[in-house]
């Protein structure tokens, strides 16, 4: 395997976006109908907290925590229309939950009488599908390892994103509530929040101490973060985690801190929305809520050819349905015009080498596309750093043949780890 230390400075200038540009969020109304999505195939699920034609409350369980699956919460009162297979990411299989909303429905008032003693197992049970996914499966799992830093990341990781930065400026008591209870149930000690460098000032009270990281692309990535502030490198193929810490986003903090507050799980989540003319507001939406819903709200048309992508510029993925809905690890909407959506040629690579001279990890990038390209993905793993890649998407960018290099880096993790489940299954 390529050996190289990795981080070295990168001679670009893509700056992190200012959230005070963007103006406080446009409140979308309660659509008709919420999908919502676990990350499980229906068959894994032992069993369901509600069937289809069941009465819903706002905040009633639907699908109870185990180890193969995540908690979900229903956001809003109504009916359970219909629990469907989905086909996530990659084919990823997942169960997708569709219910009709009800704005004047009760709400549920078990997770109220549990909050009264907050602890590790009443925020799993009910707040790991609140909006920001707090990470809580890191914390009471011995076989994953301790967790000795619990980082708040007032940041966000692509260009052109401000929905943590806005949380962390805007909810000041909702995060320091957070951080108690996090502090308290998780017994952490170390929690620091991560903001950008130059605008530190005015956070005085928090609850956490604070460092900053530099405004330009890739300094937010977590294990940019970890390395530049904590000074802990994370090993290529290994997690943040791996090295003690747990990334929370500044809104599941805010989020935790308001559900002990108020009672009730929050449903509403923040994100930023990019038009075709690369303009950036902010929007809160219920989480399930259809794209389709917020374009009509804002008035943005999309035609056949525009491009929808979740996360921003540099790392997110299109979707190809405005019927996707708001999910808890939406942070941002892009809406490409497909008169300006970038042409990926055909061409073969040219040797330029602007991938390998701009990539934060040093992978000899111009090498490992050639094995992507040919769905070599074992050899791209051992020989050419494939899991040194932290996804920052700058190759991808800088590449004179537009060759989608970010793209197949995703995939051949994907294959990588959809192999060794395999291998792992059949023993
Ligand atoms: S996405 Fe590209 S530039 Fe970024 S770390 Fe991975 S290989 Fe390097
Ligand atoms: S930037 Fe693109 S064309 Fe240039 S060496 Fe890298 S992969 Fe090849």
């Amino acid at each position: 395997m390529t050996k190289r230390s990795i981080f070295h400075p990168a001679g670009h200038r893509l700056v992190y976006a200012s959230a005070n540009r963007y103006g406080d969020p446009v409140k979308i109304p309660l659509p008709a109908t919420l999908t919502l999505y676990a990350e499980c195939a229906s068959g894994d699920i032992r069993a369901l907290a509600a069937k289809p034609g069941d009465a819903l409350t706002a905040g009633q369980l639907l699908l109870a925590p185990d180890e193969n699956v995540p908690a979900l919460v229903a956001p809003a009162a109504g009916k359970l229309l219909a629990v469907e297979d989905f086909a996530g990411d990659f084919g990823r299989s997942c169960t997708a939950f569709r219910m009709a909303a009800d704005a004047e429905g009760p709400q549920d008032d078990t997770f109220a009488r549990r909050a009264e003693k907050p602890s590790l197992e009443v925020l799993k049970r009910f707040l790991s599908g609140i909006p920001g996914a707090p990470p809580l499966d890191l914390f009471g799992d011995a076989a994953r390892g301790r967790i000795d830093t619990l980082v708040v990341c007032g940041v966000d990781s692509d260009l052109l994103v401000v929905t943590n930065q806005y949380v962390m400026a805007n909810r000041a008591a909702d995060i320091k509530r957070g951080v108690e209870i996090l502090r308290q149930a998780t017994g952490v000690d170390q929690i620091v929040g991560v903001v950008l460098r130059d605008r530190i000032q005015g956070f005085g009270h928090l609850g956490m101490e604070l460092r900053a990281v530099e405004p330009r692309h890739p300094a937010a990535m977590p294990a940019k973060i970890m390395h530049d502030v904590f000074g802990r490198t994370v090993p290529a193929g290994s997690e943040c985690r791996d090295v003690g810490a747990a990334f929370f986003k500044a809104e599941a903090v805010a989020a935790i801190g308001r559900a002990f507050d108020s009672g009730r799980p929050p449903a509403s989540k923040l994100m930023t929305l990019i038009d075709k003319r690369g303009r950036g507001c902010l929007v809160e939406a219920v989480l399930g809520t259809p794209l389709k819903v917020i374009f009509e709200a804002l008035d943005i048309e999309i035609h056949d050819r525009d491009r929808i992508i979740i996360g921003g510029p540099m790392t997110g993925s299109a979707v190809y349905s405005e019927d996707f809905p708001v999910q808890t690890d939406t942070d941002a909407v892009m809406v490409q015009d497909g008169a300006d959506v970038p042409l990926y040629s055909s061409y073969p690579c040219i040797n330029c080498g602007e991938c390998v001279r701009i990539c934060p990890a040093r992978i000899p990038v111009n090498m490992l596309v050639r094995f992507l390209e040919a769905a070599q993905y074992e050899t791209a793993a051992a020989e050419y750093d494939l899991y040194a890649c932290m996804e920052c998407g700058l190759c991808s960018y800088v590449c004179t043949a537009r060759i989608p290099i970010f793209q197949y880096i995703r995939l051949a993790k994907h294959e990588l780890e959809h192999m060794q489940s395999l291998e792992a299954a059949h023993g």
